[in-house]
């Protein structure tokens, strides 16, 4: 077979040989962004296999639809949405505030701490069935406070589920409190006064919801604060906001992780400091695509990133709603550029490097990713 011969790789057919959006051999049609192709290569098999911390997900957005609507139940809740499938229907979206629209709709289901701790359970459970040993979890508490659930049944649920997972599952869990951008800075700061008293439960500080028009440096005073308080602090930048955007987390919030940055590679200097610095980029494929970032995988900038030397680990953002979990991320990426298994290695022990597990957690998930002898 021609197609055979042109590549010993079967991902990489549909990447030669189909259209942007057409299906290639072996590819599942029911969701193309995740589907996996029948005869997976071993680089496939050992990124989904091997140890890896997930640094960029919200664990708001790993609210499936079954338990939206058993938490609805359990709270006498009545969501804009006939079942489940018909919410499934909804999750179409024209860029990120669509997104967003639907995503704050779905969490007014979550009310106890008992809500909160189901929520992390499910998604701890999920996480470990991909080989994630380590995860730092972001919760956006205005989304809650603001319809009346009290900042201490959020956090106290959280944590109530981290711990269970730890002891249960044995997965690693941290929480990162991330501020909504697009409200004001004086509402981050009452946000972080009422946080004050839990704040021996939260690992570190972030901000994410809507980027255009809401820049980093709008929230300078309260990242200040943060930092003042001991904590370290990241910041969505360059994902639908300009390249700007990820200057200003690196030089006013003093960001140390940049959650997306994926449009770092329209400006070849900035680039180039983030790969000389090294500093972590939390990619989020499928999140990319499915808020049309990208109009599909293939036109995705994570090649260019790990082709300048970038510090890339994949992440799944809001799982729920973008099509999948770590692997299902993973999968989506191999389909489009077929990666080697020491480029996947190397995103493991980016993301293992890149988190705050401590030192002695990092050196035994690093030594089980090197290859052995
Ligand atoms: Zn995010």
């Amino acid at each position: 077979m021609l197609r055979i011969a042109v590549s010993s790789c079967y991902n990489c057919l549909g990447h030669l040989h189909a259209g942007p959006n057409e299906p290639y051999p072996g590819q599942q049609l029911t969701n193309p962004e995740t589907a996996m192709p029948s005869a997976a290569p071993s680089a496939l098999e050992f990124a989904c296999r091997m140890p890896k911390a997930e640094l960029h997900v919200h664990i708001e957005g790993t609210l499936e639809p079954q338990l939206a609507f058993a938490l609805a139940r359990r709270n006498g809740i009545t969501l804009p949405y006939a079942d489940e499938d018909a919410l499934r229907a909804a999750y179409h979206f024209a860029d990120l505030q669509s997104f967003l629209d639907l995503y704050y709709s779905c969490a007014s289901v979550l009310r106890t701490a008992d809500d909160f701790t189901d929520l992390m359970l499910a998604y701890l459970k999920r996480a470990k069935a991909d080989q994630v040993v380590h995860t730092e979890i972001f919760f956006d508490p205005q989304t809650h406070t603001a319809r009346g659930v009290p900042m201490g049944t959020v956090i106290e649920g959280l944590i109530a589920g981290i711990k269970e997972g730890r002891l249960r599952l044995g997965i690693s869990a941290k929480l990162i409190l991330c501020f909504l951008r697009h409200l004001s800075e004086g509402e981050a700061f009452d946000t972080l006064t009422e946080a004050e008293p839990f704040l021996d439960y939260i690992d570190g500080f972030g901000l994410d919801s809507s980027e255009r028009g809401h820049p980093p440096k709008k929230f300078a005073s309260v990242f200040e604060k943060c930092r003042a308080l001991g904590k370290p602090v990241v910041a969505h930048a360059g994902e639908e906001g300009p390249p700007c955007y990820i200057t200003e987390a690196l030089d006013i919030l003093k960001a140390c992780r940049i959650d997306h940055g994926v449009r770092a590679v329209e400006d070849s200097a900035l680039l180039e400091r983030l790969v000389r610095e090294q500093v972590p980029l939390t990619v989020c494929p499928l999140s990319n695509v499915r808020l049309c970032v990208y109009p599909d995988m293939r036109t995705h900038s994570l090649p260019q990133l790990l082709a300048a030397g970038a510090m890339v680990t994949i992440n799944s953002d809001d799982p729920a709603y973008f099509g999948g979990y770590m692997n299902d991320n993973i999968r989506a990426v191999q389909a489009a550029f077929c990666l080697d298994e020491q480029t996947w290695r190397r995103v493991g022990r980016n993301s293992i490097e890149a988190s705050w597990a401590s030192t002695e957690e990092k050196a035994v998930w690093l030594a089980q990713l090197d290859p052995v002898g």
